[in-house]
């Protein structure tokens, strides 16, 4: 076969797979042709049968690593000027597709295009020893504020209310540091692809119309990547992994949004960085709520405690504080440890809030229920006047 013969053929597309598809995807994707053309299934059919040796040709050269790299070369050399696309439509979509001027500011996408221009050996080269990523290219415009981040952290009870500092990790999509984003191996370069000869876009004409869309050979980004960068699998982009010491403010609550102005994405080429936003969420304690600045502690008491009185020990979040349960209260009652709540910014503090809980015990021990009866005995009876009234009224 002919250089000429390989300038003129897009064997990439007479089997339908992209430029970057693997030998397997080749195999398969011939396998598929060839059995839908082959001459045994379409007797007499003259269209399938140039199909099924457009096929086999591709084939031959695409599955031959060797042959493949210098028929990709050549074409690329040689390509966009001469080069004329022979099949139907354009080659499969593959992957994700990925906007580069989204990382340069506009400047990758269509740089290929004016680089490459004829395609001749001097802008080649020149676009190989200017080292450039497209960027050089791009319209001016001022430095890009960095993207806003947010996040979401949570924290324990006790840091909340006493205030902490956390180191936190953000991911978020960075450019490639390998490639710099232009997805290539480090020492190649992407090409200008070479169905959209770089513009990003196809025409086709349908009558006096013509239609244009993206590239479908190269997902509209105007070059292709034959050898793809290690690191981020020609896609030009890496998640990128930060980690900063964040201080959370005592008090901080659940639910709150904390704004750390310049803490976001860093902007493109010097411009201001965007602002991190955490949102907080508070694991609840296991012994106290919250309200606002006050802490609530719920606690048990015996009925003899509620009704002689007496000192109760009860924890707050630092140490412990005793509280006096005066002779005679009731159960749901609720005591107040003043200054024991949150601290809040001004040096003021909440209050701890402890509710009692006159506690019936399920089970006597016959001691215990000799006296319970005896105490009932002598006990007045309960301020139920009122209901017995009501009772007799209505039965
Ligand atoms: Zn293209
Ligand atoms: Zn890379």
């Amino acid at each position: 076969m002919s250089s000429k013969d390989w300038l003129e053929k897009d064997f990439y597309a007479v089997l339908g797979v992209d430029k970057a598809a693997s030998a397997d995807d080749i195999k398969k994707a011939y396998r598929k042709v060839a059995r839908e053309s082959h001459p045994d299934h379409n007797p007499g059919d003259a269209k399938a049968e140039e199909r099924f040796k457009a096929a086999s040709e591709a084939y031959n050269v695409l599955s031959d690593a060797g042959r493949r790299r210098e028929y990709d070369e050549m074409r690329s050399l040689f390509g966009s000027g001469a080069f004329r696309r022979n099949a139907r439509g354009g080659g499969q979509p593959g992957g994700v597709p990925f906007d580069v001027s989204d990382l340069f500011g506009g400047g990758a996408a269509g740089g290929g295009d004016r680089r490459f221009g004829g395609a001749g050996f001097q802008d080649l080269f020149s676009s190989i020893f200017s080292g450039g990523q497209g960027a050089g290219q791009a319209a001016p415009r001022g430095p890009a504020r960095g993207r806003d981040v947010e996040t979401e952290v949570a924290l324990d009870f006790g840091d909340a209310v006493r205030g902490v500092t956390l180191p936190l990790t953000l991911r978020a999509p960075g450019v490639c540091d390998t490639c710099h984003g232009n997805g290539a191996k480090p020492g190649t370069q992407p090409r200008t692809c070479p169905v959209c000869h770089g513009a990003g876009v196809t025409t086709r004409n349908q009558g006096s119309f013509s239609f244009s869309e993206p590239c479908r050979n190269c997902q509209g980004v105007g070059t292709v990547v034959e050898e793809k960068c290690p690191e981020c699998h020609g896609s030009g982009g890496v998640t990128k992994t930060r980690t900063m010491n964040v201080r959370f403010p005592a008090g901080v609550a659940d639910g709150q949004r904390i704004r750390l102005a310049g803490r976001g994405e860093p902007g493109e080429r010097g411009g201001p960085a965007g602002d991190l936003f955490v949102h907080v969420k508070v694991r609840p304690d296991e012994l106290f709520g919250r309200t606002g600045d006050d802490l609530t502690l719920t606690v048990p008491v015996t009925f003899a405690e509620a009704v002689l009185g007496t000192d109760l020990r009860v924890p707050t979040l630092d140490g412990a504080v005793t509280l006096r349960v005066p002779p005679g209260t009731p159960s749901g009652r609720v005591l107040r440890a003043r200054g024991k709540g949150v601290v809040r910014r001004d040096g003021e503090a909440g209050d701890l809030l402890v509710t009692l809980d006159v506690v019936v015990p399920a089970r006597l021990s016959d001691e215990a229920r000799t006296a319970l009866e005896a105490f009932a005995e002598q006990s007045p009876p309960a301020a139920r006047e009122h209901l017995d009234a009501r009772v007799r009224r209505v039965s």
